[in-house]
């Protein structure tokens, strides 16, 4: 598995702060036959082994919508669904809570959970916090 260079320091820094970290993913593969979702539970693990090795907290939870765009469930990005029921099972406040992506659907899911969306990319949006890299935006929650 590649990552970027700073991801796991950033990673640390925002457990460092006391954030706790969750996987919400669209695996539409999965829906259309592409993969089975034992493939992305394997893919999942291995991210877990990579936070260990990296002296990290695992992730502490995963949430996948393993449908295709044409099943019209109620948890593929952007709804909000997924982040929410992650709240709920986890007693998470709004306040306090980000979701960090690289496309605007992560944002907007953000919102649709009534939670700050932010972005990671090059250029900067009108309508959501952008940052250039994820440890950038890991920094930018120092006090
Ligand atoms: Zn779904």
């Amino acid at each position: 598995m590649e990552y970027f260079l700073d991801t796991f320091k950033a990673l640390q820094l925002l457990q460092t702060l006391g954030y706790e970290l969750f996987i919400v993913t669209n695996q539409s593969g999965v829906g259309r036959g592409y993969f089975a979702l034992e493939n992305v539970y394997v893919i999942h693990k291995q991210l877990q082994n990579d936070m260990r090795e990296n002296k990290l907290q695992p992730f502490k939870d995963f949430a996948i919508c393993p449908h295709s765009p044409d099943d019209a469930c109620d948890c593929r990005k952007p709804s909000g669904k997924m982040i929410t029921d992650l709240m709920t099972k986890y007693h998470l406040t709004a306040e306090g809570s980000y979701m960090v992506g690289d496309k605007l659907i992560d944002a907007e899911c953000g919102k649709n959970a009534g939670i700050q969306g932010v972005l990671i990319r090059a250029t900067q949006s009108k309508d959501y916090p952008s940052f250039k890299t994820l440890l950038e935006f890991a920094t930018s929650l120092k006090k």
